[in-house]
């Protein structure tokens, strides 16, 4: 009970007894505002006394609500994800080959989350991939991909299969840094589809009436030409009519559409990860992936405390010291020790916990999520490092439960598989619209080729032995809507505890006054939707 409580028990308790005078009754009002409230629940560090409760899941325990006094709308939900770099939505794409490849990339960052490109594929297949993120959206295009008068319409078409897009720039050498003479824009190509259209040249399809503007004229300023233009493109040109870059009208359009799009101070390119493993082969791959654009290298380990990983950070630090490192995954504070002091800029936790995992049936390692979140955040804190909640949430609820234990972002895998934007064709099971979703330790993950099963098995095993499972999840829709649910979600989740932003949120639950309660198996039930004959759980519209 609390003080507050007991107070108003101790004034009037029946009407007979209401024969409180006017003075006393204020004076009565003014003990009990000023008498503080006492606090109800348990304090963070008391609900993971590891001698009162072993390990806990998202779902053993409940955030006590707090007090109201701004909109939902009003929370922020910006967060630090590495040493170095911010994002608008705290949300990141499993590094799974069901989860993550382009399209995923692409609109996690245009969302204001992150998309971290799996490697269960070729070296230059993820190069393509991170190349493609990058290119996607642009400030000034400094290296604008550029043909020459003699190029063909075939040329043009190869490269929007490509890259996406077909307004190129024609110079007379064909390169940047040459006299423009031209530009070819989808509209010049369109239906010239035939063979002989195709071995068409480009100086009799381009478009010659051209806008462009001068070197050294700012993107505000020609973002406004751009517009005034009505054109899909702006050339940059020296005062001898030298290419120097491109604009794209498109980029204007996905700057209003995307406010919180996550991109690196100073760039106008959506910001993007992949995976690789810790096998000395994967400096070759990580070469390749920084050349293509690579921000953020995520290290896939499934028992990320290893010297392996350490040699494999100190290197990246040593060669690449623009890319952050996000290292991983752990669950305990000592091996996150071992990965700070090795230099990572962030750390992925969690280890079994994942819907598709058999890590903890299979090694008997691994620890509960919401524990294993809690004990590795509090200590890396100290340090500046950011942690990344990764595995085992199934609902925005825990994605609330993980931000207050600690963490900085959650990586989820089967909440975003099955969208429009996850790689795979839907397909019908029982009548229902299905996309499959498997563990990268599957076997059926392991034995396709590429390097991320390697996450779960070494080449000297004589016998693969599975840590996941392969398997099939619902259709979500559209990413960007699912997106605006688990955010609209999270902001009334934080709301509720009445904090308006993730740093209130963090600070508050390490001074206490975010206070937590233990869910008993009924209390699970009550919370639960229960005592109805048939129900349709729809979850947003
Ligand atoms: P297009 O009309 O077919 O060129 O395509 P859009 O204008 O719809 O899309 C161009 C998109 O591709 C923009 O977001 C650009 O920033 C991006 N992009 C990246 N690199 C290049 C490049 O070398 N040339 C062009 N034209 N666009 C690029
Ligand atoms: P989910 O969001 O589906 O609960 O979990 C996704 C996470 O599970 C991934 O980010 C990754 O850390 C982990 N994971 C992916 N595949 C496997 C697997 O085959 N075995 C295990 N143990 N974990 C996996």
């Amino acid at each position: 009970m609390s003080k507050r409580s007991f107070q108003l028990l101790g004034g009037p308790q029946n009407e007979c007894e209401a024969t409180e005078s006017n003075d006393q009754m204020q004076k009565r009002l003014a003990t009990l505002i000023s008498t503080p409230v006492l606090e109800d629940g348990l304090a963070a560090q008391e609900l993971f006394d590891p001698k009162l409760s072993g390990g806990l899941t998202y779902n053993d325990f409940l955030i006590l609500p707090g007090f109201i006094d701004f909109s939902a709308q009003a929370v922020q939900l910006e967060s630090q994800i590495t040493k170095n770099f911010k994002i608008k939505t705290p949300f990141i794409s499993s590094p799974m080959d069901t989860v993550t490849e382009t399209a995923m990339a692409i609109h996690m960052a245009l969302n204001g989350g992150l998309g971290v490109i799996h490697h269960n594929q070729s070296v230059e297949a993820q190069a393509a991939m991170v190349r493609k993120v990058k290119k996607f959206e642009n400030g000034f295009i400094t290296d604008p991909f550029c043909f020459g008068p003699n190029n063909t319409v075939k040329d043009v078409i190869d490269v929007k299969e490509k890259f996406g897009f077909c307004g190129i720039p024609i110079t007379e050498t064909g390169k940047m840094d040459s006299k423009l003479v031209g530009i070819v824009t989808s509209r010049d190509v369109d239906f010239l589809t035939d063979k002989e259209d195709l071995n068409k040249l480009l100086k009799d399809v381009m478009t010659t009436d051209l806008v462009v503007a001068p070197e050294g004229i700012s993107l505000l300023e020609a973002n406004k030409l751009l517009k005034k233009s009505k054109k899909g493109k702006l050339p940059i040109v020296d005062k001898q009519g030298n290419l120097k870059s491109l604009l794209a009208r498109s980029d204007l359009i996905k700057t209003r559409d995307y406010p919180l799009a996550s991109k690196i101070k100073n760039s106008k390119q959506l910001m993007v990860a992949a995976a690789i493993s810790t096998h000395i082969e994967d400096r070759i791959r990580l070469k390749a992936l920084v050349e293509a654009g690579l921000d953020i290298v995520v290290l896939d380990s499934s028992q990320g405390s290893s010297t392996f990983q350490i040699e494999m950070i100190k290197f990246i630090k040593q060669t690449y010291p623009h890319i952050e490192v996000i290292a991983g995954n752990v669950v305990t504070q000592e091996q996150a020790r071992t990965l700070i002091d090795a230099g990572a800029d962030a750390l992925r936790v969690g280890m079994g916990s994942g819907s598709i995992c058999i890590t903890q049936e299979v090694m008997a390692c691994g620890r509960p999520q919401a524990t294993a979140v809690y004990k590795v955040a509090q200590y890396a804190r100290q340090f500046g490092v950011p942690v990344i909640a990764d595995g085992g949430i199934q609902n925005v609820g825990q994605i609330t439960k993980a931000l207050a234990l600690g963490a900085s972002a959650v990586m989820m895998g089967s909440l975003l598989a099955g969208t429009t934007e996850s790689p795979g064709a839907y397909f019908y099971q029982e009548g229902k619209r299905l996309k499959h979703y498997r563990g990268m330790g599957s076997l059926e993950a392991m034995e396709t080729s590429g390097a991320a099963g390697k996450r779960y098995y070494s080449e000297e095993d004589k016998t693969k032995v599975a840590q996941g499972v392969s398997g099939a999840v619902v259709d979500k829709g559209d990413i960007k809507k699912f997106l605006s649910y688990l955010f609209t979600g999270l902001q009334h989740g934080l709301q509720d505890i009445g904090v308006k932003n993730l740093d209130t949120l963090r600070k508050n639950v390490a001074k206490g006054t975010v206070r937590f309660e233990k869910r008993t198996p009924s209390a699970q039930a009550e919370g639960g939707v229960h005592g109805l004959y048939s129900f349709e759980k729809r979850l947003f519209a």
